[in-house]
């Protein structure tokens, strides 16, 4: 069932009010309840204050049904402050109340802008209080000229609004524990609200502010997913060569964790079987989750292109993105975490004429 919706001027009349008399009451959207969403969301939902209310969308009906049948289940207590909404639109037609934030969890830059716009044109359309500031949190990991173009939209639609671009880095364990870090184009701490500090700390553990234009959230996001992308594939390169000169490898992934080749993607996503077994890592379960490898292509994609809006030649870009497409062609690497990496490398081969032969795939 959906709330039934009030008009805009009697929701401000009436549950703001009453909000002098609960000064935490803050109201919280979430749109794209998918592998990152639904944690971020059951995080907030779980976290919710006394007077706080949560409304949530998914293009998908199950996803929205799913994710409520489960944080109810597990979380009684708070039931009464989720509701379901229909659709976009009605993020400012069927609330109790103007909406404080409202975050974004979807795939692209299209996807954001068109929940942005769709959400934006509700406020023109049905009247907003610029006196409670709403502001869209986008979590997305998206271009950055798509997010500065949504965020001059935002601004000039509605002056008193704001779009912040706030991607996270941790993957969906990290959205899962509530550990995220969150980077924000702001220039400090004291720039983020303590509300919106507040909201963050929900469901992650860090935030970094990244510099006081909007996109330099994105900024710092592409640029550690190009380092994560590219030291992936220099693992993969170390690890197959130390196999072909048939060192142990538990042995050599050992000692890279104390020397100079330590990096995330050599130690705390050590493609090598067995070598943490506490950890549960993606090599000890085939690769199956995880960070995945279209992924981390979709951000070496966003990095390079930046990167070329941007006039910065990349000694590794071209390379990188090379090798992130081919892997892609291969639905078995491209939906398995990007550890995987050091396992399709074994099953490249260079002939007589140079040429590179995926022998579970084909030239490459
Ligand atoms: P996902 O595909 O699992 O989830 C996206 C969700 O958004 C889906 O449920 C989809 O139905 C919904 N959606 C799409 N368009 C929508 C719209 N117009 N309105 C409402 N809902 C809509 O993706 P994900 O893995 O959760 O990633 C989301 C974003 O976070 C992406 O930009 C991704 O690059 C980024 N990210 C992902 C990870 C990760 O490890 N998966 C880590 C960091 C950042």
């Amino acid at each position: 069932m959906y709330r039934i919706s009030l008009s805009n001027t009697i929701r401000l009349s009436t549950k703001r009010q009453f909000s002098t008399t609960s000064s935490n009451l803050v109201n919280y959207g979430f749109v794209g309840l998918g592998q990152m969403g639904q944690h971020m969301a059951r995080h907030i939902y779980n976290n919710l204050e006394t007077d706080d209310q949560l409304y949530v969308y998914d293009t998908i009906p199950k996803s929205v049904d799913d994710f409520v049948l489960n944080v109810t289940e597990t979380n009684t207590t708070n039931r009464d402050k989720l509701t379901k909404l229909p659709n976009l639109k009605s993020f400012v037609t069927d609330v109790d109340g103007q909406l404080d934030f409202i975050v974004t969890m979807v795939p692209e830059g299209k996807h954001v802008k068109g929940v942005v716009e769709d959400i934006i044109t509700s406020f023109k359309e049905n009247g907003y209080s610029p006196e409670y500031k709403t502001t869209i949190i986008d979590s997305s990991t998206i271009d950055i000229p798509t997010s500065q173009e949504i965020h001059k939209y935002v601004k000039e639609t509605i002056p008193e609004f704001d779009f912040i671009d706030a991607p996270v880095s941790g993957g969906v364990a990290g959205a899962r524990k509530g550990t995220l870090s969150f980077m924000l184009s702001r220039d400090n701490h004291q720039d983020i609200s303590p509300a919106l500090t507040v909201l963050l700390n929900k469901m992650g553990k860090n935030i970094f502010p990244c510099g006081s234009t909007h996109g330099t959230g994105l900024a710092a996001k592409l640029s550690n997913n190009y380092l994560l992308a590219i030291t992936n594939i220099a693992v993969a390169d170390s690890f197959q060569l130390a196999k072909t000169f048939g060192l142990n490898l538990q042995n050599y992934a050992k000692l890279v964790s104390v020397s100079t080749g330590k990096s995330w993607a050599s130690v705390d996503n050590c493609p090598i079987e067995g070598v943490y077994p506490d950890a549960n890592l993606p090599a000890d379960v085939g690769f199956k989750g995880g960070f995945i490898t279209k992924l981390t292509r979709k951000d070496v994609v966003l990095a390079t292109d930046s990167a070329k809006k941007f006039n910065r030649f990349l000694f590794l870009g071209d390379v990188g993105r090379h090798w992130y497409d081919k892997a892609c062609e291969r639905k078995d690497i491209a939906d398995r975490d990007l550890g995987v990496l050091y396992e399709w490398l074994g099953d490249l081969k260079q002939n007589e004429n140079g040429d590179i032969i995926d022998v579970k795939g084909g030239q490459k």
